[in-house]
């Protein structure tokens, strides 16, 4: 009978990462656009926009890029998730080829995190709903360099709607020729939501903010590495001092369901791949930074705890801030304990 319970369990961390790649790998808007251009400062060079929020915001710091999307994707591209690492032109700019992976991977997320957080409400949601009523949820977060767990049950996340008073940067898309525009930012106020996680028992203690990446870097989860935020409370409301000058969280609206988002039935599509990627984690490993797959060559495993698993280096230096506190040698090899995990 109970055989099959500790599958119930999901881990919200893994969660995350696998809901985030899903989703901002297939982005509808976004779908094998390529990056053209990145401004801060000054015009765009390869195209002339006079749209009043990005030429009227030039006091705050803003941020705006350009995509080209094919109207038609070629064979070859159709069925490629769209990544950090594959979003620049056949010929990049000078200016873009300057920029470092980790700058890549932020615009790659601000952009696909425009308007996103009613959209993630909507995936998590989705996603919960494909597993029975009572399935529980670990959750996994470190409180003052100390790792905490706890297990709760999935269906009592709380969804947190506020309103941000002027937000400190501004962030535009622009993706060619079909025009659209997306912006973050630019008026006085915005919603934003996040969902609220309590150990049995409790008020909200744990906040997981999946679009946080919309405000750039400020966004990056914990020690400013990872992709999303998933963190205690008080430290959230330190965060959001750096989204924006105010915030009511304090009277925010609580909700259990969201209704409705836009770009529903894809979504349905990212929440049932997720969870056949977590039904088959124990062949199909992911990258414990960006979530991806090993596709074509296996990936690289912790020699720690031979249970985490990244796409290279850098993978897993960004994630061994937050790692570290989970890593554990498995029993029968626990010869070299003090060493710090490589490949
Ligand atoms: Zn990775
Ligand atoms: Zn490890």
């Amino acid at each position: 009978m109970d055989h099959n319970y500790a599958d119930t369990v999901l881990d919200l961390y893994d969660i995350a990462l696998l809901l985030n790649y899903e989703r901002a790998s297939t982005e509808p808007r976004f779908r094998h656009a390529k990056l053209r251009e990145v401004a801060t400062t000054g015009d765009f060079k390869t195209v002339r926009l006079l749209t009043p929020a990005w030429t009227e915001a030039a006091a705050i710091p803003r941020v705006g890029f350009i995509f080209d999307k094919p109207l038609k994707p070629t064979h070859a591209e159709k069925d490629e998730p769209d990544l950090p690492t594959n979003m620049l032109p056949a010929s990049p700019s000078v200016d873009l080829r300057k920029l470092t992976p980790t700058e890549l991977e932020t615009h790659y997320w601000q952009a696909r995190n425009h308007d996103g957080c009613y959209r993630t409400m909507a995936l998590l949601q989705h996603f919960i709903d494909l597993f029975p009523e009572f399935t529980r949820v670990r959750v996994r977060t470190v409180e003052n360099n100390a790792p905490r767990s706890y297990t709760t049950l999935a269906n009592e996340r709380l969804i947190v709607e506020m309103k941000l008073a002027s937000p400190r940067t501004l962030s535009m898309s622009c993706v060619l020729p079909v025009n659209t525009t997306c912006i973050t930012g630019g008026e006085p106020t915005m919603d934003h939501a996040i969902l609220g996680f309590s150990a049995p028992g409790s008020d909200i203690d744990t906040i997981l903010d999946l679009s946080s990446l919309q405000f750039g870097d400020v966004g990056r989860g914990h020690k400013g590495r990872s992709l999303f935020v998933l963190e205690p409370v008080s430290q959230y409301l330190d965060r959001l001092s750096k989204y924006a000058e105010g915030h009511n969280y304090d009277q925010a609206k609580i909700s259990m369901r969201i209704n409705d988002a836009p770009d529903s039935e894809w979504l349905k599509e990212v929440a049932q791949r997720t969870k056949l990627r977590w039904h088959n984690r124990a062949t199909d490993p992911w990258c414990g930074h960006c979530g991806a797959p090993g596709r074509g060559q296996p990936l690289k495993r912790c020699s720690k705890c031979q249970n985490a698993h990244y796409c290279n280096a850098d993978h897993q230096q960004a994630a061994w801030t937050f790692h570290k506190h989970f890593c554990t040698e498995p029993k029968a090899k626990n010869l070299h304990s003090s060493k710090k995990a490589s490949f």
